[in-house]
């Protein structure tokens, strides 16, 4: 069955036929060809993140990608006296600091505006007041606006004063190129619904194995100790503790497969960067005005402001643009009206292109006019 929409959205996001069909049988979890599979899953993303493959191991984790998140802040940080700066511009960031303080890790926030990327100056002056920090997390694609934050100089400045530095990449793994051994990345986390373009049931952490190894014993949580995932899958070759998703495991590994034969990160990173050109080139032709300028925009997500002064509504163009087979994105900053399209996914430029040409014929219709 055809899909009813496309999905623009930033995950869950459109995966293709062969992703989807992948999830039409049920699959047992115990024996050898399922953990191998999984073997070989946690093989291939450590391969995309670095060369140095003998120092970085993949660990699965059940859930969505907070899930991830909390099991990597949870697992990580020492019982005592660990505690974590996190440079944040958005609900992601936010989100790490809220999971701390409901851990009660000891947490500290280096905030910027939404539209204002991490403030290395800042980042650095909370370093050398608080030498207690040992854990510096930062998020890459901010999803929020589709800021992209200077994970490089936030990791040199964190390995600057030695500590342990943790990315939520979730929104750009697969699809922007991030190498984590050159950017001194301890932990990486992503999840299986985003740019390698599987499905939701899981998250991934790509962790520095010597670091990993010394968080023995640190978890605050049984299920999403991170440490205990990763022995199992390491000693029992990819055995996951409890009940692994896996339809999703089977659709993520085609997706792996996919994403190889489309030529790897770099390329899938191209046609991200042709979709969020031709759209906002077109949003603008129609008179929808990008919330960040160029600078620091990821080719991830998109948002846009809200024109004033005119008689369309987000739930208008939600509706309409729905009719017409595409799912956009409300908008989730605070102070400014936006709505967000995602241009990740099964998603090509014709794709686009068909979108802006829904778009143009709503607007016209709803008697807007604009520059
Ligand atoms: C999607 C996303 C998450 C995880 O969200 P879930 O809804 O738990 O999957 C975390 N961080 C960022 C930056 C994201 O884009």
């Amino acid at each position: 069955m055809e899909n009813p929409y496309l999905l623009l959205t930033p995950g869950p996001l459109s995966t293709s036929k062969t992703v989807r069909n992948a999830m039409l049988k049920d699959w047992c979890t115990w024996d050898q060809s399922y953990n191998s599979l999984v073997q070989e899953i946690r093989k291939r993303l450590v391969a995309l993140a670095t060369e140095e493959t003998d120092a970085y191991a993949a660990v699965l984790m059940q859930g969505s990608g907070t899930f991830t998140v909390e099991s990597v802040i949870g697992s990580v940080l020492p019982k005592k006296n660990g505690k974590l700066l996190v440079a944040t511009n958005g609900a992601y960031g936010d989100r790490i600091v809220q999971i701390a303080r409901t851990l009660n890790i000891d947490v500290t926030a280096c905030k910027t505006d939404e539209t204002v990327p991490t403030d290395l100056d800042h980042l650095r002056e909370l370093l050398q007041a608080d030498p207690s920090i040992t854990h510096v997390a930062v998020v890459h694609c901010e999803t929020t606006t589709g800021m992209l934050n200077p994970i490089e100089e936030v990791c040199r400045l964190a390995k600057e004063f030695n500590k342990t530095t943790i990315v939520d990449a979730m929104s750009s793994f697969g699809g922007i190129p991030i190498n984590i051994s050159e950017l001194t990345i301890d932990y990486l986390i992503s999840s299986a619904n985003k740019c390698i373009q599987g499905v939701p049931g899981f998250g991934f952490v790509l962790a520095n194995k010597e670091n990993l190894q010394a968080s023995k014993g640190n978890a605050r949580s049984l299920s999403l100790d991170l440490y205990d995932q990763y022995e199992t899958m390491e000693n029992q070759q990819g055995k996951w503790r409890f009940t692994s998703p896996t339809h999703t495991v089977h659709a993520f590994y085609q997706a792996l497969l996919e994403l190889e034969e489309e030529g790897g990160i770099r390329k899938r990173y191209k046609r991200y960067q042709s979709n969020h050109q031709i759209l906002v080139d077109g949003m603008s032709e129609v008179g929808f005005k990008p919330l960040l300028t160029n600078q620091h925009q990821s080719p991830i997500i998109t948002a846009f402001l809200f024109p004033e002064d005119q008689n369309l509504t987000f739930d208008i163009i939600y509706k309409r643009l729905k009719e017409n087979g595409f799912v956009i994105y409300p908008g989730k900053i605070s102070k400014v009206d936006t709505f967000r399209i995602g241009n990740i996914g099964e998603v090509f430029p014709e794709d686009i292109t068909r979108l802006l040409e829904a778009l143009k014929n709503i607007t016209y219709k709803q008697g807007v006019v604009n520059g």
